[in-house]
């Protein structure tokens, strides 16, 4: 039997390691941290990420398709309206949305018991014995360090973001609003909590003594329910991270017998939601790869192909998002932006993002059952 060993047990370690199962692969996950927790309140997963999920075979009980929304001012005048049935239309799936740690459940329950290793903390690829060993360790790679030591490293986007997970007395739609420079997103989750999120430009680094605080005086003049969630937030729930990408594009995801995946691979700035669903897309390929013939470095060199050109491109759409969206700081081109969508009739715009949604993953082979007499 085949053997693979995944360093990094996050989304995309996790989805590689049951993509490599599904084909027939004995696989080990190996992950640092003493245990399995999701960082990051919750994820908005696209059609493409679901498409995939679908074919690796997990199956997310906890998934909340999203059924009305719209993009706001800081005052809570509508830009757009956003059609979820138009959307479904054009991209062929819901949008969803997932506490993470229901995801990584999810993903985990996919996997047979014992697969994941965790405090187990790889140093030196050279030390690991396997057939394919999958570099799934995060924007910071130590993997990408060790194999391409002058590849620079991840550069600031920018913009920095909070994120949390709160419960409201009452619904809320999705809905993004923007202002010069910032944005706050909130996304409804299968339980009735809403899954919400900042993002402004901000130098990188700055912390405040009290976020919460800081958060009431920067965004409370915001249109409701945006102060009553900063309001109903838990502080220790509060999660505040600076937002980085990996600049320049790997040469390869592929290095001797190591395949690099999600982040590590392309990790890219938040602003389109698609570094898990990317992870999500290259899990899918290389067990595809690898499935449909026994060369080992043809599979590799085939993944590799066809992950790099697209997770290449949907980073640069995310920092083209990011820069006429949550980053445009200039009032009047702020301004024009928002009348041209405003412009924009419901159906049109729920066709963006359709050609990175749009996405159809490959099918790995799986192997034949054994025979029975
Ligand atoms: C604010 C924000 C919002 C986002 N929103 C979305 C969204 O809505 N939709 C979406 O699709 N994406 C979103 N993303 C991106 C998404 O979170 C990432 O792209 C995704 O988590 C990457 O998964 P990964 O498995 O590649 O890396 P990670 O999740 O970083 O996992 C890497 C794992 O490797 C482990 N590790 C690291 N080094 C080692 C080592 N040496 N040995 C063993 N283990 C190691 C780490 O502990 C970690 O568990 C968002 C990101 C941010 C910052």
């Amino acid at each position: 039997m085949r053997k693979a060993i995944v360093v990094g047990g996050g989304i995309g370690g996790l989805s590689a390691a049951i993509g490599l199962h599904g084909i027939g692969w004995e696989v080990t996950v190996l992950e640092q941290a003493p245990e399995l927790t999701a960082v990051g309140a919750g994820i908005s997963l696209w059609p493409n990420a679901l498409r995939s999920l679908e074919t690796l075979g997990v199956r997310l009980d906890k998934l909340q398709e999203q059924s009305s929304g719209g993009l706001h001012d800081r005052k809570g005048r509508r830009i757009t309206r956003w059609d979820a049935d138009a959307f479904r239309r054009h991209h062929g799936r819901p949008l969803a949305a997932i506490h993470r740690a229901d995801l990584i459940g999810g993903l985990l329950d996919a996997l047979p018991a014992g697969s994941v290793r965790t405090g187990a903390a790889v140093t030196d690829v050279g030390d690991l014995d396997a057939d394919v060993i999958i570099a799934a360790d995060g924007i910071h790679s130590g993997l990408r360090k060790q194999l391409w030591p002058r590849h620079p490293a991840p550069v600031y986007s920018g913009s920095t973001a909070f994120r949390a997970v709160t419960a409201l007395p009452h619904p809320t739609d999705l809905s993004t609003s923007w202002d010069d420079g910032a944005e706050i997103g909130v996304i409804p989750l299968h339980d009735g909590r809403v899954y919400w999120w900042a993002s402004y430009v901000a130098e990188a680094g700055l912390r405040h003594e009290d976020p919460k605080a800081y958060l009431r005086e920067r965004f409370g003049g915001w249109h409701e329910p945006i102060p009553e969630l900063i309001d109903a937030t838990t502080p220790e729930t509060l999660l505040h991270h600076d937002l980085y990408l990996l600049g320049t594009p790997l040469p390869s995801y592929v290095k001797g017998r190591v395949a690099f995946l999600g982040d590590a691979a392309h990790a890219m700035p938040p602003f389109l939601g698609q570094g898990g669903c990317q992870a999500i897309e290259d899990a899918v390929v290389l067990a595809a790869a690898l499935s449909t013939t026994e060369d080992v470095d043809a599979a590799l060199k085939n993944y590799d192909e066809q992950r790099r050109p697209r997770s290449q491109s949907v980073v640069k759409a995310s920092i083209q998002a990011g820069k006429l969206g949550p980053q445009l700081r200039n009032p009047l081109a702020v301004a024009v932006r928002n009348s041209v969508f405003r412009l924009l009739p419901g159906a049109l715009t729920a066709r963006i993002g359709a050609g990175v949604s749009g996405w159809t993953p490959p099918v790995p082979r799986r192997p034949a059952p054994p025979r029975t007499r």
